[in-house]
């Protein structure tokens, strides 16, 4: 069995209405997804925003309950573990946010902040936290002087490494990154993205990379998936999305990155208009209201998610590759 194994997993939001908040509909943010990971692996989850991936990395790890469908992790089943097993098992999964200012505390020293996790969990003596944080800050590239320090004293990039030394202090198997270096400096970028692929293969980490950035998902991938409105539309090698293309979305958000303008990107004429409202997304197939092949079948039938002849690992849902 794969280290991360999910099948047909669903996550929907209540939408309330009217004087008592009674729920009225629901969005269904995560839509039958359906993938598999090896350890070690890094799979990239790409989308325009409001595609369902951030929910789904949450979903993956129960931040967000799953409405339907099923995870096993590392042989373990995710979905129907209890409280307490839960617990246990998220020492063995850890999160980097977008923006790693707003997920560390100004108030607490950079010792502090790494420390945190392992006094949660009760890991250790005074004395073996200390060294276990001294070997962690070497290994995300900073200074032990910086222990000390708070975290309004460092740069955005120095500030992500904070923010992976916590997440790796736990010793964790799987690491969900949420758009880790979208809000940093390109040559930033390019540093964080050496060091996690320098920490993957120390470690033996598995990576689960959400981005809007099909540069980013390019360099750091072993596998693709590609979201639109909650359900994934094509999957597979990176070689397999970036030269073997086959879903017309995947196509469209390929030439939307050689708009030279970035404040265009993502607007091209080969991806016009906006991500229609997943609390009513389109009948058929979800992007037929923005595909220029759309056919009249589109509109009424659901395309489902089927091999690419030939290949082991390429998947697509369009009626076009049937
Ligand atoms: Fe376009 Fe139809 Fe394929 Fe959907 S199924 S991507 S609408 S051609």
């Amino acid at each position: 069995m794969a280290f991360l194994e999910v099948k047909n997993l669903d996550k929907s939001f209540p939408i309330k209405g009217g004087v008592f908040q009674r729920t009225v509909s629901s969005v269904k943010a995560v839509s039958g997804v359906s993938f598999s990971l090896n350890k070690g692996e890094t799979l990239g989850i790409v989308g325009e925003s409001g595609c369902g991936k951030t929910t789904l990395g949450r979903t993956l790890v129960r931040l967000y309950e799953p409405s339907a469908g099923d995870i096993q992790f590392d042989g373990k089943d995710l979905v129907k573990a209890s409280k307490s097993a839960l617990k246990e098992i998220r020492k063995d999964f850890q999160m980097i946010f977008q923006d790693p200012f707003a997920s560390l505390n100004p108030r607490m020293s950079v010792r502090a902040i790494i420390e945190e996790p392992l006094k949660l969990n009760k890991i250790g003596d005074q004395q073996e936290r200390q060294e276990k944080i001294d070997k962690i800050i070497k290994l995300v590239g900073l200074r032990p002087d910086a222990l000390n320090r708070y975290p309004h004293e460092f740069s955005g990039g120095q500030r992500q490494r904070i923010g992976i030394a916590r997440s790796l202090i736990l010793n964790p198997k799987l690491i969900i990154a949420d758009e880790p270096v979208s809000a940093l400096d390109v040559s930033i970028q390019s540093q964080i993205l050496n060091l996690l692929v320098e920490l993957q293969k120390k470690l033996g980490l598995t990576y689960i990379f959400i981005t809007h950035d099909l540069a980013v998902v390019k360099y750091i991938s072993d596998k693709i998936a590609i979201m639109y409105l909650g359900k994934i539309v094509e999957f597979g090698s990176v070689d397999d999305i970036f030269n073997k293309t086959k879903h017309p979305y995947t196509k469209a958000l390929l030439a939307s990155i050689l708009v030279p303008d970035p404040a265009k990107r993502g607007h091209s004429e080969a991806l016009g208009g906006d991500v229609p409202s997943p609390a009513n997304p389109p009948s058929g197939c979800v992007f037929h209201t923005r595909c220029k092949f759309a056919m009249e079948v589109c509109k009424n039938k659901i395309p489902e998610m089927k091999s690419v002849a030939g290949s082991n690992s390429h998947q697509s849902a369009c009626f076009l590759n049937d």
